[in-house]
């Protein structure tokens, strides 16, 4: 099981793979460590990966799975197909023109189905990939997301300011 999480201590992308032989997390920026909670990691059967119960960075056990798909690669597919059957267009290609926007649309869809699952934290944005890893848990809830959204933004601002 692997896991990509910002440092809670500096705010770093970090990375640490095989997590289940670690007992701590650590970043490789400023060093810090974060023991990896005991109970976090369920051991399963044998030969079968453990089980995540919670993330391992935050105190949160919400978690969503979602495709491992980079937004910005998904974007950037898009606005090159977009610019490309402008080219096209400017030269009257009109059925080149569709051929393009038509891949670039099909990439796009078989890239989403290419790409694994991960399991997203709702809390810390932690993301965990590896075999066996989304049975436990379900898909994307806007209701959850709303709660911990929330919840970050009255941190953020300890004195909330009243508009009215
Ligand atoms: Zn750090
Ligand atoms: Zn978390």
């Amino acid at each position: 099981m692997n896991i990509v999480f910002a440092c809670p201590e500096c705010g770093a992308r970090a990375v640490e793979m095989a997590i289940e032989e670690h007992d701590a997390l650590s970043c490789h920026q400023c060093g810090s460590k974060r023991a990896i909670p005991e109970e976090g990691l369920l051991p399963n059967a044998a030969d079968t990966p453990p089980r995540l119960t919670r993330c391992l960075v935050c105190p949160s056990t919400e978690l969503f799975v979602r495709k491992n798909f980079p937004q910005r690669l998904g974007v950037g597919i898009v606005v090159v197909g977009l610019a490309l059957s402008c080219v096209a267009w400017a030269y009257r290609e009109l059925l080149l023109t569709f051929a393009i926007l038509f891949g670039t649309a099909l990439l796009d869809v078989v890239l989403f189905f290419l790409v694994p699952e991960c399991l997203t934290c709702y809390r810390c944005g932690a993301r965990y990939t590896g075999p066996g890893i989304t049975d436990r848990f379900g898909g994307f809830n806007l209701e959850t997301h709303e709660k911990y959204r929330q919840q970050a933004a009255r941190q953020g601002h300890s004195a909330p300011a009243s508009r009215s």
